[in-house]
């Protein structure tokens, strides 16, 4: 039953999302094919360069909604099973190291030992990494990114993703996870509904405190199991 339930509940997730991501892809792959078609054109040779340019812009793009859908790792093909999550944020923190480095960014960490959960690892990665990702890119002066996991005592573990960021306003914040919804220049607006959909399928939630010009902190909670 279980299976079941798990399963049919990734089918739902999963057809949501792909409606989104078809949705978003077609534009820059759209927008790629027609420079490439005009670059076939002996007529317009003199705008080869910037046609070009765009098209390079444009697949980059593409690759940044993928990123924001699928993990850096292999696709998901693990189901869920009991997983140690400290183990899991350090992972994702190895994944963005490099990224927080040209950011200017270091990120501190206090993680427990004993954080079950029964997750797909995979998809936990994902989520993590969109938010890690949002908080990097909340610093463009560079600062700290503190993540902590511990559980809680009513039967929770907790995970925390503190930035000193920019920060959100109270309706930045209502608006946070709508598909779309982004501040930024080249933002996709997907990253944080796919992490809030990721860990609702884990029976958990994820909690946000910001203010403007100090810094954000997402809180997530997943049920811890033995
Ligand atoms: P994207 O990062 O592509 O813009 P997201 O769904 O990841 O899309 O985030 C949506 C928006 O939420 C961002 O554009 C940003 O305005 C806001 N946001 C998310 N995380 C943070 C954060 N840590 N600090 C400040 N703003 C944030
Ligand atoms: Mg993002």
């Amino acid at each position: 039953l279980r299976s079941d339930m798990q399963n049919s509940e990734k089918f739902r997730v999963i057809g949501e999302l792909a409606s989104v991501f078809a949705h978003e892809i077609r534009n820059p792959m759209q927008v790629t094919r027609g420079f490439l078609q005009l670059l076939n054109d002996p007529e317009m040779p003199n705008k080869k360069k910037e046609y070009l340019q765009i098209s390079i812009e444009e697949l980059d793009r593409a690759n940044e909604i993928i990123d924001d859908f699928l993990s850096f790792g292999k696709p998901t093909v693990n189901h869920s099973q009991r997983i140690n999550a400290g183990n899991q944020l350090q992972r994702a923190v190895s994944i963005m190291q490099s990224y927080s480095l040209n950011y200017n960014v270091e990120f501190k960490t206090n993680i427990q030992e004993n954080c079950w959960i029964y997750a797909n690892p995979q998809k936990l990665n994902q989520s993590l990494i969109n938010i890690f990702k949002n908080a990097i890119e909340s610093m463009p002066g560079g600062g700290i990114v503190w993540i902590t996991c511990a559980s809680t005592e009513d039967g929770n573990i907790m995970i925390t993703i503190k930035d000193q960021g920019i920060g959100m306003t109270k309706n930045q914040m209502e608006r946070l996870g709508s598909p779309f919804y982004s501040l930024k220049e080249s933002g996709t607006g997907l990253g944080m509904m796919v992490s809030f959909q990721i860990v609702r399928s884990f029976q958990g939630k994820i909690q946000v405190n910001s203010e403007k010009d100090k810094g954000t902190e997402f809180i997530i909670l997943i049920p811890r199991v033995a």
